[in-house]
This record gives structure tokens, C-alpha cells and sequence, in this order.
């Protein structure tokens, strides 16, 4: 059976002075309703371009190369814009990182919200300007009465980051992205935000697609996982199995580096030597080699494949340690 959401071999181009670089490649994963799956990396590695991929946000220089991205059966690429329009903010809602992209700032919040609702609650004036207080009240906004009638600019960003979560949970979507939701707001506000999205959540059943680099609020929030290097998935499992036995390098480096409650002051925290590669010079082989551990010459020149653990039936890793290898708990500390 079909799931809600389904995501296959996904590759995402960008036109560039120098030519075609390639940004997401083959990325494979599905999601159903209530379900919330977590993407992480650092910056550069992809989460946001295949998040934008899905909402065809690409801009002029993007395009999907290849794949498919299948809402309850519809392949989204093949639609016109027109068609994608009503897709978005109806059936599929997005917190941006950064508030301004997605506000107007002539029309005051008190506007922009009342014509949302309205258009997609069919709810009338005073009914969507009652439920667009109550949002904003939702998501720990003061004087929500009185900031309706403000302008998006006379916001703080935490604000107007507030302000957009509200718009697109106010609307229940069916699926919800969110790209670095919490990233600008301090942990009180954080955490209530979170709270909201898994009330969305059980209440409507919801699908999140969460694009996080702090695996606090993954450990929280989702499912199951990918984490993503360099534009590929290099390991795929869920959320317990992530944090309890991690087989790819990489993502041994991301939870190395979460600071711990015994963690002493004196103790430099591990970071992971390097940065992502860029997409023009992306290095052959491996593309984690240049910065892994246990690299050898092998890594510098073959490809690994995403391939399952043995003896699992969910869990998957891109790593040439792990090809036709029994795979252990511990076999790379
Ligand atoms: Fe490291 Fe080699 Fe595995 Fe790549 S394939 S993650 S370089 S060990």
C-alpha cells in the first residue's frame, strides 16, 4: 500500500555559472499521517533544498532532475504551479528558518492571518480574526489583540517567527515542514512549540517532515531519521535505534557532539574536524572521507551504497565498513 507521503529517488539540480551542480541526490524515504521524521546534518548537507524540493520552491535556478514525490498518490512534480498553489498552505504548510520569507510586510498580521483562515477554515471575519488571536495566544505571543494590527517589521524575529508557526499550524495541514522551526526562539518558547506540533499532531494526524541540526529537539519530536551528508542520506533508522547503536561515522560525530550533563567544563566538546564539502568540488569515493576516522584508500575511490544492517529490516548506513559485513553493536567506537 501506498504511504502518505512518499519520496522516491529524489535528485535536485541547480543551474549554475560554472554548470549543473547536483545538490540532493537519490533521496529515498516515506512518511505517513501522524508520523514525523526527522532530517539532520550540518548546513549545506541538503535537508532544506530536498524540504523545498517537495514544496517545488526551487526558485529559477532549481529543478528536480529525477525522482518522484508522491502526496496520498499524486506525483507533486508532475503538477502545474497553479495546482501546486492549492498544495500549498492547504494541504501541506512550512515553517521557514527565516520569518520575512514567507510574511508580507504590507499587510499587518492581523490580515494575513484572517485571509488564510478564512480561505482555508471557511470560516467568516470575526470567526477567523477570534481563532487568529487564539493562535498567536497559542504560541506564547503577549498582547496577541493588539499585535494583530502591527506590521510584520515592528516584530522582533522571534516574533515573527511565532507568527508564522501559527499560520501554518492555524490551517491543520496534512503535512507539515518544518525547517529549523525553533532555531531563533529561547528554550521556553521552544518548547512550546514543539508541544504545539505534536498536539497537531494527535489531533489531526499530521505528518511532520522536522529539518533540525539539534538532535535534542529530533530525540523529542520524531519517528524515525535520516541523517544527510553532502546532499546523500548515509544512514536511515528510527529515532531510538539513532542514538542507541549509530553505525555511520558521521552520525557518531553528530551525537559525540551533544554536550552531556556530566560534561565538564574543562573538557573541550568533540566537534567533527572539517567542513561539508561544497557541490562543486565534491570529493570522489566517499564523500565523508576527507573527514572520517576510519577513512582508508578504498573510501577515496569507491562509492558506498545505502544499504541495509544485516539482521534489520529499517535501519540503513552508506558506509564501506558495513558492505557485506555482519554488522555488531560497537564494531566502530
Ligand atoms: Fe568513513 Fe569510509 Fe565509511 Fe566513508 S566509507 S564513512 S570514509 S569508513
Amino acid at each position: 500500500m501506498e504511504s502518505f507521503l512518499e519520496v522516491d529517488r529524489l535528485q535536485t539540480a541547480f543551474k549554475t555559472d560554472k554548470g549543473e551542480v547536483i545538490s540532493v541526490e537519490e533521496v529515498t524515504f516515506s512518511l505517513e499521517p501522524g508520523e514525523t521524521i526527522g532530517i539532520v546534518g550540518e548546513s549545506g548537507c541538503g535537508k532544506s533544498v530536498t524540504s523545498l524540493s517537495i514544496m517545488r520552491l526551487l526558485g529559477k535556478q532549481g529543478y528536480i532532475k529525477q525522482g518522484a514525490v508522491k502526496l496520498n498518490g499524486t506525483d507533486l512534480t508532475k503538477l502545474t504551479e497553479a495546482e501546486m498553489r492549492s498544495i500549498r498552505g492547504n494541504e501541506i504548510s512550512m515553517i521557514f528558518q527565516e520569518p520575512m520569507t514567507s510574511l508580507n510586510p504590507v499587510f499587518t498580521i492581523g490580515n494575513q492571518m484572517t485571509e488564510l483562515i478564512r480561505l482555508h477554515m471557511k470560516m467568516n471575519q470575526k470567526q477567523a480574526k477570534s481563532y487568529a488571536i487564539e493562535m498567536l495566544k497559542k504560541v506564547g505571543i503577549p498582547r496577541a489583540e493588539a499585535i494583530i494590527n502591527e506590521y510584520p517589521h515592528a516584530l522582533s524575529g522571534g516574533m515573527r517567527q511565532r507568527v508564522m508557526i501559527a499560520m501554518a499550524l492555524s490551517c491543520k495541514p496534512k503535512l507539515l515542514i518544518a525547517d529549523e522551526p525553533t532555531t531563533a526562539l529561547d528554550v521556553t518558547i521552544q518548547a512550546q512549540i514543539l508541544e504545539l506540533m505534536k498536539k497537531l499532531r494527535e489531533e489531526s494526524e499530521t505528518a511532520i517532515m522536522l529539518i533540525t541540526h539539534d538532535l535534542g529537539v529530533i530525540a523529542e519530536m520524531a519517528d524515525k531519521v535520516l541523517v544527510m551528508y553532502a546532499g546523500e542520506v548515509v544512514e536511515e533508522t528510527d529515532v531510538f535505534t539513532l542514538f542507541d547503536d549509530p553505525k555511520h561515522p558521521y552520525t557518531k560525530g553528530l551525537i559525540d557532539s551533544i554536550p552531556h550533563l556530566e560534561y565538564e567544563s574543562s573538557n573541550r566538546l568533540y566537534s567533527i574536524p572539517g567542513t561539508v564539502p561544497t557541490l562543486q568540488h565534491m570529493p570522489k569515493g566517499c564523500r565523508f572521507h576527507t573527514r572520517c576516522p576510519h577513512a582508508t584508500e578504498k573510501c577515496t575511490k569507491e562509492k558506498p551504497q545505502l544499504l541495509l544492517v544485516d539482521g534489520q529490516d529499517h535501519h540503513k548506513v552508506r558506509c564501506l565498513l558495513y558492505e557485506g559485513m555482519d554488522v555488531r553493536k560497537g564494531v566502530l567506537v
